[in-house]
């Protein structure tokens, strides 16, 4: 008998509800008492999906975040906060979300650091350590909910995140080695497994995905010397991996003392044979064979034919589950009532995927035939996506064989270009720009709603966001600034926007998907071959121009980040859908350029964030990343300039790859970061031009005059001034006008300032 069992659902609820009560509480329109009952409500529903399978987690579900919960858990509160009087939930909030400062004496608390969870686009918050940092348990907050599980009659397999991976997720606060701290640590976790054995837990999920990582030897060791010690502890140990294969870590992962281990088997299928030939004998092994990260349907029959012999070896050993915790799918299809049926047909959210779980424990453990009709059906949904024309289009086969080397060919160099480039914009030293956005107010939010609902016509619709352009050109005229951008009116989401322009993509309407805290995002999906049937900013950014004769920079979004922010195709290679996205761009980018827009824009906010977890495995994505930058923005000119955007990002280890895409001019998130950010451009001689950002949009506050001239000191010691431009750090959507005049104000007199005494 194959057991099921689950590593976390879930917790935003269907509805968002988690996020509406969180909010509704931090406005003080909700008690404690009302927030925690929620959330217990959730946790509810939760489990009794659930109630089918064998084994149900209990405490994965989180307020904030369960990085923060098992910190928590761990006694391990910044002294800032711990010192502070309050309830615990209070000390939670105010770690998770800072406060500021209610009156002058009142000090404004930061947050913790944020940082994305592996390669997910969830963010954990780090924990802070110190070589001070002491433990003590906490165990009440997971004895809590395993508790109220257990009268619930739910089978329930507490979660924990492992001693090695908390210090492998935390952050040395001071000079001290976070590792030095494991001895330290293991006795509250041992304390910890105990309180769960003497409230009847058998087994207990503790999560170790480090284990999928690069790991040195030191912290290879970490896994030895602490598996060692917690062994003495009496509940059953699963040792839980995601998102990666083990790799060298294969045999460590294998032979540590636990009773049982998890794989990924969709990422890490190659190794399942040879995890079953390592395992002793009297482990259990968990096969997460439902993809954690994705949104298509399993092919349950070529699963169970790989599975079955496999199954056959292992016997009453097997476990099955998702290959990670749900959380990075939305929670249920079924509300997707307004989906295209025949995509819908492919597709599984969280409550699907746990249904396809049991059909395969079912046929596990009583034969194919014991779920035929279910078999059947998901072999059909299988094939019908196989063979959709939807997804296969015969002209994107050929357009990819036509890319040659040369789409990704610049005419000349930038120092070749760059004259020409000056000769044709005629800007002045320190060229001001902002980052393409403006203020989305409530009247573009109403309007685009009344759109969407049918109850604006597109004439009319069309007519308000123009009236929106007009007054975004003014104010950029009366400012002074020396390149203007349409604002974004028409934008819901620079993903969203595209996408839905394109074919080959779909979007739901509750698929949303927890990005830290009350933040989800709804990935649109992208399901098929990608064609651009028509132009789809060109309407828009030639209108803008003909209100100015100061250059209008056309504002794309670059097709890595397209792919990065999108549920894809798990049928080809990423690179394959990032290619075709790329030549959609490159269409819109010429397009562009031959309705006369001389600067284009292409956004490449998430770069970055489609890093592999593997450093080994990190120049291969590079490489096709840029390339397909490159084919996006290369098809132009040399006097067409070429920008791209980067939100705030670690260069240091990507600057080749940032000086590969060989943008015109890259504007960079830089002003919290003093310009240390572009040390890096500097050691490296990075030849294009940059803009690095002035204004922290992030903030209401206003940088006034002497501050931009400060930073932009602080820039020229770095790149040659000629080379500069001056904005701000990102797009201005989320601010006011009242905020954004005066700021885009004292920047454009600063950048006077500059030329003057330069
Ligand atoms: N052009 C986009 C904007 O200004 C860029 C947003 C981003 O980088 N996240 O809103
Ligand atoms: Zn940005």
């Amino acid at each position: 008998m194959a057991l099921l069992h689950n590593l976390g659902f879930p917790r935003i609820g269907a509805n968002r509800e988690l996020k509406f009560a969180l909010e509704a509480f931090w406005d003080d329109r909700i008690s404690d008492a009302q927030l925690l009952q929620q959330a217990a409500d959730i946790r509810m529903q939760n489990w009794q999906l659930q109630q089918p399978l064998d084994w149900i987690p209990v405490g994965d579900f989180s307020l904030y975040d369960q990085v923060l919960d098992m910190s928590f858990c761990l006694g391990n509160v910044p002294t800032r906060i711990s010192k502070l009087d309050g309830s615990e939930l209070d000390r939670y909030f105010r770690t998770a979300r800072g406060r500021a400062a209610k009156s002058d004496t009142e000090p404004c608390l930061h947050a913790s650091e944020m940082t994305k969870w592996f390669d997910t686009n969830y963010h954990y918050l780090v924990p802070e350590v110190t070589a001070d940092t002491t433990f003590s348990v906490n165990s009440a907050r997971l004895l809590e909910p395993f508790n109220e599980a257990r009268n619930a009659g739910i089978k329930a397999k507490p979660v924990i995140i492992g001693p090695v991976t908390y210090l492998w997720l935390s952050k040395a606060k001071d000079e001290s080695h976070r590792l030095d701290l494991l001895p330290r640590l293991l006795p509250v976790y041992s304390q910890l497994l105990e309180a769960l054995a003497d409230a009847g837990a058998e087994w207990v999920q503790i999560d170790e995905p480090a284990l999928v990582t690069e790991l040195s030897p030191e912290w290879k060791h970490a896994f030895e010397f602490a598996y060692h010690t917690l062994k003495a502890n009496r509940p059953n140990l699963l040792l839980t991996t995601y998102f990666g294969t083990l790799q060298e870590n294969l045999r460590l992962a294998c032979h540590l003392p636990v009773a049982g281990l998890h794989i990924d088997a969709i990422r890490g299928r190659d190794e399942v044979h040879r995890v079953v030939d390592w395992l002793p004998a009297h482990k259990v092994l968990s096969i997460g064979v439902i993809d954690g990260r994705n949104i298509w349907k399993t092919d349950l029959n070529a699963t169970l034919d790989w599975l079955e012999p496999i199954a056959a070896r292992l016997g009453e050993r097997l476990w099955l589950a998702p290959s990670c915790s749900l959380l990075h799918v939305p929670v249920d299809l079924d509300n997707e009532t307004d989906l295209d049926p025949e995509i819908r047909n492919w597709l599984a959210f969280a409550r699907q995927k746990l249904t396809e779980l049991m059909v395969l424990g079912k046929a596990i453990n009583q034969g194919r035939t014991a779920v035929a009709t279910e078999l059947a059906a998901n072999q059909a949904a299988i094939v019908s996506r196989q063979q959709s024309s939807r997804v296969h289009n015969p002209l994107l086969t050929q357009a990819l064989e036509a890319i040659t080397p040369e789409f990704g060919q610049r005419q000349h160099h930038y120092a070749q270009r760059a004259p020409k480039q000056a000769a044709h914009l005629q800007l002045p030293l320190y060229p001001t720009t902002t980052i393409g956005s403006f203020p989305q107010t409530a009247e573009i939010r109403k309007a685009r709603l009344a759109f969407k609902q049918q109850q604006l016509s597109w004439s009319d619709y069309q007519a308000g966001m123009k009236t929106e352009i007009e007054r975004a050109v003014r104010e950029q005229e009366a400012l002074g600034l020396d390149v203007l951008v349409h604002g974004e009116a028409e934008r819901n989401d620079m993903v969203e926007y595209f996408g839905e322009q394109l074919e080959g993509y779909v979007f739901s309407r509750f698929g949303w998907v927890q990005s830290y805290g009350s933040r989800c995002v709804k990935p649109p999906i992208l399901f098929g071959d990608i064609n651009r049937p028509n132009p789809m900013t060109t309407d828009w950014i030639k209108y803008a121009q003909s209100l100015t004769d100061k250059p209008m920079k056309g504002m794309l979004t670059g097709p890595v980040t397209m792919l990065n922010w999108s549920f894809v195709r798990d049928d080809q290679p990423r690179r394959q859908t990032c290619l075709q996205l790329a030549l959609a761009i490159r269409q819109e980018v010429l397009d562009l350029e031959a309705a006369g827009i001389n600067i284009i824009q292409i956004d490449e906010a998430a770069l970055r964030e489609g890093l592999p977890l593997r450093r080994s495995e990190w120049q291969n994505y590079l490489n096709w990343a840029t390339e397909c930058f490159r084919i996006s923005a290369n098809g132009v000119r040399d006097e067409t300039q070429i920008h791209t955007h980067m939100c705030y990002s670690e260069f240091n280890d990507i600057i080749e790859a940032i000086a590969q895409m060989d943008a015109d001019v890259i504007t960079i998130e830089t002003s919290r970061s003093d310009m240390e950010l572009l040390d890096v451009f500097e050691e490296f001689e990075y030849p294009n031009e940059i803009g690095p950002g002035v204004y922290d949009i992030h903030s209401p506050n206003i940088p006034d005059q002497e501050q931009i001239i400060h930073l932009m000191g602080k820039a020229a010691e770095r790149i040659p001034d000629k080379r500069l431009w001056i904005n701000p750090d990102c797009g201005l959507k989320t601010r006011r006008w009242e905020e954004v005049i005066p700021a885009l104000q004292n920047m454009v007199s600063a950048a006077k300032a500059l030329r003057q005494s330069a």
